[in-house]
């Protein structure tokens, strides 16, 4: 019988662990959240396609999987029912804390792949990384620990103005309903509707739905299956290739 392929590091044993760790495995941390995507996309939307890249990138690379972690820091979507926001503190410390004994372990290429792409989401991981990186760099090691933290949407902006996605797209618009419909069409609810918010440029409020009325931001109307399809394959292809610099020195 063949040797069944793991992607997820919690489906290994301790040995294969420790062979794991030894080979220089790369890593991946998918974050996702519990969030409101308008009427028609599920709460776990921007989970289920981090994990779905995560996966496919796995399969392509034989990097590894560390289980996902499906919470973020929602600011726009707070009062929306379903809606399971953490706080900064939480967030840095779960990312800290995961990507520390990853290294424990002997795991030093990890890229954090975020599906949520606030600003506030992505401070908290990117300074937990950095707390990481500064820990690591005093120390001596054979092989100096390298982190990424990236978010989906940083690699589908590339590709938004090719596939003819309309201009000011972003949260349950048209790009990640696309993804969506290209991954678990069971789980889109009808077209969505389209809204482009338009928030107070300074003041803090804590009622941001009120310019958020139906929680997407962009034209789902214009989504397609087979734009989220070349979408998804775009950003596997280019995690991809991050997942190879990192296996190098
Ligand atoms: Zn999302």
């Amino acid at each position: 019988m063949d040797k069944p392929i793991h992607l997820w590091l919690d489906e290994l044993s301790t040995q294969e662990a420790a062979q794991a760790a030894a080979d220089g495995t790369v890593i991946i941390f998918p974050i996702g959240s519990v969030e409101e995507h308008g009427a028609h996309l599920p709460l776990c939307t921007d989970s289920i396609l981090s994990e779905y890249i995560a996966v496919e990138v796995a399969k392509k690379t034989g990097c590894l999987l560390v289980p996902a972690f499906r919470h973020d820091i929602c600011n726009a979507g707070y009062n929306f029912p379903g809606t399971i926001s953490i706080e900064f503190d939480t967030l840095y410390m779960v990312a800290r804390d995961v990507m520390s004994e990853l290294v424990r372990n002997g795991f030093n290429r990890i890229i954090v792949l975020t599906g949520h792409a606030g600003s506030s989401h992505m401070t908290a991981l990117k300074i937990a990384a950095q707390k990481i990186i500064r820990k690591q760099a005093n120390i001596e090691a054979k092989r100096k620990t390298r982190i990424m933290v990236l978010s989906d949407y940083d690699f589908a902006d590339e590709l938004s103005e090719q596939l003819e996605f309309p201009k000011g797209d972003g949260h349950a618009g048209a790009i990640e309903t696309s993804r969506v419909m290209a991954i678990r069409p069971d789980l889109v609810k009808g077209k969505g509707k389209t809204c482009y918010p338009n928030f107070p440029r300074f003041e803090v409020v804590p009622d941001p739905e009120r310019y958020f009325p139906c929680g997407v931001m962009g034209d789902p109307t214009a989504a397609s299956e087979d734009k989220g399809k070349k979408m998804n394959a775009y950003i596997i292809e280019q995690v991809a290739k991050l997942v190879e610099e990192l296996k190098k020195d």
